[in-house]
């Protein structure tokens, strides 16, 4: 006699049934192994977080939103409707204005990265590859539930993963030109007028003049807690460790303005009362570096993190999901709804160190002002594999830093573990020369300027 499983694997019409359960159940096997695999590597990174010295108690609730988008894999945590967005280009001010939260998602997934891998060319690099995974597994919340996303032209791979993701959901690009004359400020603003439509669209909510006040006090209170942070971060000795400001910056892509304010707001009081009690990181003086190059996205944050387990301090970084992103506030000389957006577009281009721009004059002077404020003795250049812009500028980089004596090293990276060994070695090797050019510094007790 049959068996129920003989007979369905028999019965004329039912084997297309039966094959479709089994494909429906190898999917549901595969994506269990990949939400496992995604939300080991984010628990790995965020425990390494936490056993590095010297975090502030109050950087909690930037641990639990990390916490709570990649090990527990929920959405954010908000009532307004979410607008997914790929740059700092894009102005948050609009979007909170449309009564939507914005949230950053430009992704450090290595298990995404290996998914997207398959499905985009060998060259592109993995930030993009890990979208490309996420938006195809559809399994990670935030990306799951934006109502829009607006995806800033950048350089080709942002413009052909725009691409790939209009497919699937609601999607605008914004042009952004290779220069910053007064014509391109024009055309910027006019597709900001754009975005405000498409934005209203989506939310169903008008942006007003009003709305649009509220949308910069908002962002503008996140700046002014921000520039409190950073002017205690260049304390030396040093009050915190730059993983754990890099977290808190990476945070930000996942809460609204005024969570991140309140709770940026009470490390700030920390800080001040580590400066009180003469509360340090460390005891002895750390090679102070500055981190620069490709975004470092949660959870790869293997670079940040070896150089301070290897005894460095990463004293400052110049990278878009760390201090760039609220480094410039808009500034608004008419307060007329015209002359707010004009704010918005001025800010998102003319004062932006990134490489994507033809002339980078800005980013050369932004990189030496950081040194000189942040008393850096080295620069960590980071290159994500295929991601030509920053590669490109790092020759320039290099010999501008070489006239100020600081020494430099540029260090590719992948979305994944195979690399680790090589840039601890790579890592460990660049501390002790700065340690070596500190020794005439401890002797002499002259620092070198430039
Ligand atoms: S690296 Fe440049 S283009 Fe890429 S997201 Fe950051 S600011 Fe935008
Ligand atoms: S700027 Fe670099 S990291 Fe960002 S999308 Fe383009 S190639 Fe990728």
């Amino acid at each position: 006699m049959q068996t129920e499983e003989q007979k369905s694997k028999t019965a004329p019409g039912r084997e297309p049934q039966t094959k479709y359960l089994r494909e429906q159940q190898k999917k549901q096997r595969q994506q269990q192994r990949f939400i496992k695999k995604e939300t080991q590597t984010a628990a790995r990174y965020l425990g390494r977080l936490e056993q590095l010295s010297g975090a502030p108690a109050a950087m909690q609730p930037f641990v639990e939103v990390l916490r709570r988008i990649y090990v527990e894999m929920q959405g954010v945590e908000t009532d307004r409707p979410t607008i997914g967005t790929y740059c700092v280009m894009v102005p948050q001010e609009l979007i909170y204005a449309a009564g939507a939260q914005p949230v950053k998602l430009c992704s450090g997934n290595y298990t995404a990265f290996s998914i997207g891998d398959d499905l985009t060319p060998r060259d592109a690099c993995p930030l993009v590859k890990a979208v490309a995974g996420f938006q195809h597994t559809g399994l990670m919340p935030v990306y799951r539930d934006c109502s829009m996303m607006v995806v800033p032209i950048t350089c080709d791979c942002k413009k052909k993963i725009a691409g790939m993701l209009r497919d699937s959901v609601e999607l605008i690009t914004l042009h952004v030109p290779a220069s910053r004359e007064d014509a391109d400020m024009e055309a910027y603003l006019r597709q900001l007028y754009e975005l405000m439509e498409r934005l209203e669209a989506a939310t169903g909510s008008p942006i007003s003049s009003g709305s649009l006040a509220e949308g910069f006090q908002m962002v503008g209170r996140a700046q002014a807690e921000f520039s409190e942070f950073i002017r205690l971060r260049k304390s030396s000795p040093a009050l915190l460790r730059g993983t754990h400001s890099m977290a808190m910056m990476n945070a930000s892509a996942y809460m609204s303005a005024d969570r991140w304010a309140d709770a940026m707001h009470g490390v700030n009081l920390e800080l001040k009362e580590r400066i009180r009690t003469g509360e340090k990181i460390s005891s002895r003086s750390l090679p102070r570096i500055l981190l620069t190059g490709s975004p470092i996205v949660f959870p790869n944050i293997k670079i940040p993190l070896l150089i301070e387990e290897m005894g460095g301090l990463v004293s400052a970084d110049e990278t878009c999901m760390g201090e760039r992103g609220m480094w410039d506030p808009a500034v608004i000389t008419d307060h007329s709804f015209n002359g707010m957006l004009r704010a918005l577009a001025n800010r998102a281009l003319r004062p932006c160190p990134c490489p994507t721009f033809a002339d980078n004059t800005q980013r050369i002077y932004r990189l030496k002002q950081m040194i000189r404020d942040n008393e850096i003795q080295g620069v960590i250049y980071h290159v994500l594999r295929g991601c030509l812009v920053y590669d490109f500028e790092y020759r320039q980089i290099e010999e501008e830093l070489g006239k100020l004596e600081i020494p430099v090293i540029r260090l590719e990276s992948d979305y994944n573990e195979e690399d680790v060994e090589q840039l601890r070695i790579r890592i460990e090797a660049f501390i002790e020369l700065i340690k070596l050019r500190q020794e005439p510094v401890r002797r002499t007790g002259i620092r070198e300027s430039f």
